[in-house]
């Protein structure tokens, strides 16, 4: 059951080791949550169990599992009650996989990896990460733990962390895999059987937990969402999209998912933190225009926000924190009217290869969302069994394969006057001998290169020196903007002839010779030798295909050649594009929609990250931009253009048939609302 998330939300872990003495001594259930509501926190995720495997309620059936050095047995029931007061939401945390107390007690418990290992944290290292087998009795433990949080406390809903698929071959997995059938020596077939075992997992808990509490709100954690939840969603109520920038994900990771995430019916939330680097990063603060970027930057994405904090295991609740904390949700306050049921006019589908691959920042999709995103483009990720019908162009990036029947249905998207770009190995079936859809002008030719593994050498990142590479020579129309010469393709392309209806849009021209050990020419690639040898884009009515992997190519090293091939594209295809402004390729802007207010949401941002230091990119200063001209493609007519929440009139104008208007200043975050 879908459950509406809250706007202003905190994750506070409580992992807390038994070697600190008095935890929760210094804890005033007044203090807490007056501090949380000052900081305008709606919502806050609390503590009933810690990846140390302690307790923090008051636990009759598990008392020897109560944190030992825990003064106030009952931590956990008073943040709940003294935040309720305040009309503060209260879900509560406990963890899954990682328990170090009970890996201990129950090592017969614990994954085991196929060479028979023990999986996760070793003897003589620091931490909890040794993981526990949802398969085993354990997951009795889990049941009768929820089932009397559910007993001994109000219940908002759960948040079930650390819940992802293993490659287990402890006895209980080995015998449910015999059972099924399956062969447990094969990988592949051990972690299907794991994710079927994981996926019924929670819709169980789910089931167990909606018995009772019908309305609460149940997440399960993995640090990701993508393609891999669709078979459990029915268990989730709600999206929490684990995504510290400067906690391992980067600034990539959250736009990419967020994107696939937003189109699956319930709502978003995102975790960010107020760390400077991940969590546990006691005693340290982010940037505040680094936290209002992330935290505006998933209202613009149709998410909600939730900020990652970690109590002091003293139980003082920092002010500081909540004073860094409060100055973004008091803004985010003034503006969550304009992105309550907010949706994205998305004009574009981009295709994640993360169903076949498992990657999370899969390199081609990455080099696709930022190339859009520099371009204001306005669009959603898919996989292959979104609804695909309600966008004007689809993208399959690089290394999309194909079955008949979707190649079929993309044909058929085709015949309906959608438009396709179709880049690399895409388009190909699991074998990548044939392309699967006929709308493409292109075909594979016989006999390609080979590179020294034996495959294809196009396409494919050849590792090394560059290899392959070779040179791109673009005509005219997809040329706007570029030399007409060789630009250099640090990729080579996949080898095709243009079918006789195929029109060429840009060669491809080899250099003297590839890179080798026999062969070699200065410090990197041969020049082009001026010797045409295939085509590089190809048009075929509403698809153009290219032949090289340029969305891989732009998330390596970004040549703006590569981006203004693929934006020269869009606009043969596309012709008109959602927005458009004057404003740096830094600038991120979205529309939204809010159907009900009859009106459109325009979100601007300008946060610049920077890599600043050897780990992480770092946001520190806001640097503003100065009229601004933004450009709509408005059919209707228009009441008012308004900037929001501040309700500052802007002037309007049409232009062409479409809605401009001129921002004075962006600093930083601007929403403007387009009332019909
Ligand atoms: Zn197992």
């Amino acid at each position: 059951m879908a459950v509406e998330s809250r706007f202003r939300q905190v994750h506070l872990d409580f992992h807390t080791s038994p070697h600190i003495p008095q935890v929760g001594h210094d804890f005033d259930a007044r203090e807490f949550a007056s501090t949380l509501h000052k900081a305008r926190v709606d919502s806050i995720t609390c503590f009933a169990r810690c990846h140390h495997g302690w307790m923090y309620y008051n636990s009759k059936q598990f008392p020897d599992l109560i944190h030992p050095t825990l003064v106030n047995k009952n931590l956990l029931l008073e943040q709940i009650e003294a935040c309720h007061g305040y009309g503060i939401r209260v879900p509560i945390y406990t963890t899954i996989q990682w328990d170090y107390h009970t890996a201990m007690e129950h090592p017969e418990w614990r994954v085991i990896g196929p060479k028979g290992e023990l999986v996760g944290t070793k003897p003589y290292e620091a931490g909890f990460y040794q993981e526990i087998c949802i398969n085993t009795p354990y997951r009795e433990f889990i049941k009768a733990h929820v089932k009397e949080l559910m007993a001994l406390l109000p219940v908002d809903g759960f948040f079930f962390d650390i819940v992802r698929p293993q490659d287990c071959s402890c006895r209980y997995c080995l015998e449910g895999m015999l059972e099924a059938g399956l062969d447990p020596t094969d990988q592949k077939q051990r972690l299907a059987y794991n994710k079927t075992v994981l996926d019924s997992f929670k819709l169980e808990l789910s089931a167990f937990v909606r018995e009772s509490h019908p309305d609460a709100s149940i997440f399960y954690n993995s640090g990701h969402i993508g393609p891999f939840v669709r078979e459990s969603k029915d268990a989730y109520s709600h999206f929490e999209l684990e995504s510290l920038p400067s906690g391992g994900w980067g600034y990539m990771h959250f736009p990419l998912t967020v994107r696939y995430a937003r189109n699956l019916g319930i709502d978003c939330v995102s975790h960010t933190g107020k760390f400077h680097t991940s969590w546990g990063d006691f005693h340290s603060f982010k940037n505040k225009a680094a936290l209002e970027f992330e935290c505006f930057r998933m209202l613009a994405l149709n998410c909600k926000c939730e900020i990652g904090d970690q109590l002091h295991p003293s139980g003082k609740i920092d002010p500081y924190v909540y004073d860094l904390i409060g100055s973004v949700y008091h803004q985010v306050e003034k503006k969550e009217a304009w992105c309550t049921n907010a949706r994205a006019k998305a004009e574009i589908g981009v295709f994640t290869t993360e169903e076949f691959t498992g990657e999370q920042v899969p390199k081609a999709v990455a080099g696709a969302v930022q190339m859009l995103q520099e371009a204001a483009h306005q669009f959603d990720i898919l996989d292959t069994r979104s609804n695909f019908q309600q966008y004007k162009l689809l993208v399959l990036p690089d290394d999309i394969q194909l079955t008949e029947k979707l190649g079929a249905e993309l044909d058929e998207y085709v015949r309906g006057g959608g438009k396709l770009i179709v880049t690399g190995r895409s388009g190909l079936n699991e074998a990548g001998t044939r392309f699967m859809l006929g709308s493409l002008g292109v075909t594979l030719k016989a006999n390609p290169t080979r590179a020294l593994d034996g495959l294809p050498a196009g396409g494919r990142e050849a590792g090394g020196r560059l290899q392959y590479v070779d040179y791109i020579l673009p005509g005219q129309a997809i040329g706007k903007g570029l030399p007409p010469t060789e630009h250099a393709m640090y990729i080579k392309a996949v080898e095709v002839e243009a079918k006789p209806d195929g029109k060429v849009l840009a060669e491809v021209v080899a250099s003297y010779f590839d890179r080798t050990w026999q062969h070699f020419c200065s410090h990197r690639q041969t020049p082009a030798s001026g010797r045409v040898i295939q085509p590089g884009i190809v048009q075929r009515g509403g698809v153009i295909y290219f032949a090289h992997p340029i969305f891989t190519l732009y998330n390596r090293n970004a040549p703006r050649w590569c981006k203004q091939l693929v934006l020269n594209a869009i606009g043969l295809l596309l012709g008109e594009q959602l927005l458009t402004h004057n404003g740096p390729t830094s600038l991120l802007a979205t529309v939204n929609e809010q159907p009900e207010e009859r009106r459109w949401v325009v979100h601007l941002l300008h946060y610049i990250p920077e890599r600043r230091s050897q780990e992480i990119d770092i946001i520190e200063d806001v640097i503003p931009l100065y009229d601004v001209r933004v450009s709509l493609k408005v059919d209707t007519s228009v009441k008012a253009v308004t900037c929001v929440p501040e309700m500052r009139a802007l002037p309007f104008f049409r232009e062409n048939g479409r809605l401009c208007f001129v921002l004075p200043k962006l600093e930083g975050h601007q929403m403007i609302e387009i009332a019909f």
